[in-house]
């Protein structure tokens, strides 16, 4: 079994008036492939710095994180980003889709910034698209669509450059719970179906049957209760 993510003794210190605060301590954690991962924890844990690391938007102090084996650590500015690009999906608490894009457009766009073929990456939306039950909104955009519309949306382009690994902050914090669990369970079936490895921290304990494993943030590290 691959472990698409991998993270090794991750520590981060935030520097805090003239203190040093220890945010994650030596912090381990191994994803396998179709494994999709909730994180739980209270506010102020270290959650959104833990997502932020794992996902090459935050240097550790000091520790390792590998995407599909590949380290991380010591790639420059150009290559993080074409990591980032090419390997990692973000879905976030609020979908941030682009206003002046169709539905369509968003996720053709995100291809292209990958260098993808044009009529590939039509194909492809058109195939996410059918998935996320959203054909017949391919041409609306973002301000005619619903919350749940907007997230799953979010969700197509998260998975548009057929990311190795996907990340989700809260993605069903603004929606009401039948569209939050509707949302959980398509990530779900998209990390079964396509492999992939996931993380999802959530305040959301309806989600949770949807999940392989619920980890906690204390202290620093992933617990399990
Ligand atoms: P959570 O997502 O679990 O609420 P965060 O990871 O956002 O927690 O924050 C964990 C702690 O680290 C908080 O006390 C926060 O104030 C602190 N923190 C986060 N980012 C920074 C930063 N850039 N500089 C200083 N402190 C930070
Ligand atoms: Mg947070």
């Amino acid at each position: 079994m691959t472990n698409r993510l991998v993270l090794q003794a991750i520590t981060r210190t935030f520097q805090d008036g003239g203190n040093e605060r220890m945010i994650l301590d030596k912090l381990d954690l191994e994803v396998a492939e179709g494994e999709l991962v909730a994180v739980m924890g209270p506010s102020g844990s270290g959650k959104s710095t833990f997502l932020s690391i794992a996902g090459a938007l935050l240097e550790p102090t000091s520790g390792q994180v590998l995407i599909d084996g590949e380290a991380i650590q010591g790639k420059d500015m150009q290559e993080l980003s074409e990591l980032r690009l090419q390997k990692i999906g973000f879905i976030f608490q609020s979908a941030n889709l682009i206003p002046y894009l169709k539905v369509e457009e968003q996720l053709i766009l995100i291809s292209k910034l990958a260098g993808t073929e044009k009529a590939r990456a039509g194909q492809r939306a058109k195939t996410l698209l059918d998935q996320m039950g959203l054909s017949h909104r391919r041409n609306a955009y973002p301000e005619k669509l619903s919350g749940g519309e907007r997230q799953r949306v979010a969700i197509a382009r998260a998975f548009m450059n057929d990311p190795a690994v996907l990340f989700a902050d809260e993605p069903t914090a603004s929606l009401d719970a039948s569209r939050g669990l509707d949302v959980v369970r398509m990530i779900a079936k998209q990390v079964k179906d396509q492999r992939k490895s996931a993380v999802m921290v959530t305040h959301d304990d309806r989600v949770l049957p949807l999940c392989d494993r619920v980890l906690w943030l204390e202290n620093g590290k992933l617990i399990t209760k």
